[in-house]
């Protein structure tokens, strides 16, 4: 007998006819009792889930983090409990703003999601590949990403809608200057850093609080493509990430990125000078130096990718014990937004999908129950409700400490670019700053280009509004821009 497998229907039954449909006749019509054909098409017309709004183009692959360095004194997550400690995960990285079928290369900050599969549960850190962001407060994020997707009337893609709400909200120069040099287009994922982006928490064994930010920094080295270039790849191989870390992976050549923590003592955090939990401003390195911690290591790639990186469910709200949230308000706006983008892409179970399933979780012990594609036996018959008399689910008390955050202050509609919370220049000038001769260069050809889309009736106001915000980063950066565009720069533009 064959050992191969036999082809069968979805529910078992062995057939043969798979590609004739049963007929009245070698030429008649189609007889409707032939339900293989229906299950075929009908499952066919339900392949395509909801593509993710942002973030929809990505590729990943598994593999290894180790610690290489002791930072127990400042948490007590397991992830970090001794130097030479691996725990298994998964990376999936993206573009923001383009389809599923959009090219790898479009300028575009790139996501940098990652699973730790911990024994205390899954720890991800869904970030970017940039340490800050355009908005601070998560109700604009709705708006400024219809500006990165296609015009309601054209359904193009629109330069004008795009500069038109960066220079409204001059909060988001930092990261457009990040943007337009010459990281906006990173070769691949494998040369690209990876940021935590928000500020988060570590808690260590005393229950004491350091607020952190997460940098991983490729081994590979830093390494962009040109504008030029990044435009050509779109139409050689818009699959060019994807392609690049599969095959190095294929070839063992397995990608590594370095883990280095920036820690705030939490009282410091009180009087800083920066907020420490704006995520449009970084910590300088000069006031919080990179701390290692270990190496994180890509070293398989996915069996399939639909099961696998499709499927795959990040969420910045997924922390463990010894990790901990901030006030980071986009953070914030994000610990709802992702789990609920999962509920509505993959389901109220989606963290039943083998992908997303912590491994060092036999079964759920919990009390929720039911909904679509319960397929883990949903606790069979034990207790549906808390407190009951009969179950043996144990809350263990030494998961509840967490250190008390003060909060001493009235709900209001604040305003976040309110005095002290409203210099958008400094830091994006002093990006500009250390850059060398050709890297300015690129970041002001790379503005001119990007900026010489927008038009419209508009155009001069939204050309000259922006103009005015490049001046305040930097007169160097703002000469530049204008003379690229040949316009005629006046005294007002470089008053902050
Ligand atoms: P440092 O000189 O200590 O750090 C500069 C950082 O800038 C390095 O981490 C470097 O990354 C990174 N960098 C260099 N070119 C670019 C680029 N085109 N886009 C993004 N990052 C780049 O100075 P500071 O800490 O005082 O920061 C100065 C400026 O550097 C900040 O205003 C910010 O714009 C940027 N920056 C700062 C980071 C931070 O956490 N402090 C992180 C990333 C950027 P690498 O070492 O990998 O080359």
């Amino acid at each position: 007998m064959s050992k191969k497998n036999k082809l069968t229907t979805s529910s078992g039954r062995p057939y043969v006819e798979n590609e004739d449909t049963l007929s009245v006749g070698r030429r008649g019509p189609l007889l409707i009792e032939d339900y293989i054909l229906h299950e075929k098409m009908s499952h066919f017309n339900r392949e395509r889930i909801p593509e993710r709004v942002v973030h929809a183009k990505g590729s990943g692959a598994y593999g290894t983090f180790t610690v290489t360095h002791d930072i127990t004194k400042y948490t007590k997550a397991k992830i970090f409990s001794k130097v030479g400690k691996k725990t298994d995960m998964i990376a999936r990285f993206s573009t923001v703003g383009g389809e599923k079928g959009s090219a790898d290369t479009e300028r575009d900050p790139r996501g940098f999601a990652l699973k730790f599969y911990t024994e205390d549960g899954n720890w991800d850190m869904v970030g970017n590949n940039t340490p800050v962001f355009f908005v601070k407060d998560p109700k604009k994020f709705s708006d400024f990403i219809h500006t990165q997707k296609r015009d309601p009337y054209t359904n193009m893609k629109s330069p004008t809608m795009m500069w038109d709400f960066w220079s409204l909200r001059p909060e988001s120069l930092h990261q457009v200057t990040i943007l337009m040099s010459d990281r906006g287009t990173p070769y691949g994922v494998r040369h690209m850093n990876g940021y935590g982006s928000h500020t988060f928490s570590l808690i260590n064994k005393d229950n004491e609080r350091f607020y952190v930010k997460f940098h991983f920094k490729t081994a590979q080295g830093i390494k962009n493509f040109t504008d030029k270039d990044a435009m050509e790849m779109r139409g050689i191989d818009p699959d060019f990430s994807q392609r690049d870390l599969m095959k190095n992976i294929e070839d063992g050549n397995y990608p590594k990125w370095n883990l280095r923590i920036q820690v705030m003592p939490e009282a410091e955090a009180l009087d800083y000078h920066i907020n420490p939990f704006d995520l449009t401003k970084v910590w300088p390195h000069g006031d919080y130096p990179l701390i290692d911690v270990g190496v994180m290591e890509l070293n398989r790639n996915p069996e399939n990718y639909f099961a696998e990186i499709e499927q795959l469910a990040t969420s910045p709200a997924h922390i463990v014990d010894g990790i901990g949230y901030s006030p980071d308000k986009m953070l914030q706006g994000r610990l709802l937004s992702y789990p609920d983008a999962h509920r509505y892409r993959l389901g109220a179970n989606y963290e039943q999908i083998p992908v997303n399933r912590c491994p060092f979780m036999k079964e759920s012990n919990n009390y929720q129950r039911d909904g679509l594609m319960r397929v883990d036996g949903n606790q069979g018959r034990k207790p549906n409700y808390f407190p009951n008399s009969f179950d043996d689910i144990e809350i263990d008390e030494s998961y509840k400490q967490l250190p008390p955050t003060v909060v001493d202050a009235e709900a209001d509609w604040f305003d976040r670019n309110a005095p002290r919370e409203d210099d958008h220049y400094t830091q994006p000038g002093n990006l500009f700053r250390i850059m060398d001769d050709q890297a300015q260069k690129n970041l002001i050809s790379n503005i001119v280009g990007a900026m010489s889309g927008i038009d419209g009736p508009k155009k001069d106001e939204i050309v000259n509004r922006q103009l005015c915000h490049w001046f305040r980063a930097d007169p160097t950066l703002g000469a530049g821009v204008a003379n690229g565009l040949g316009v005629e720069v006046d005294e007002s533009m470089f008053v902050r």
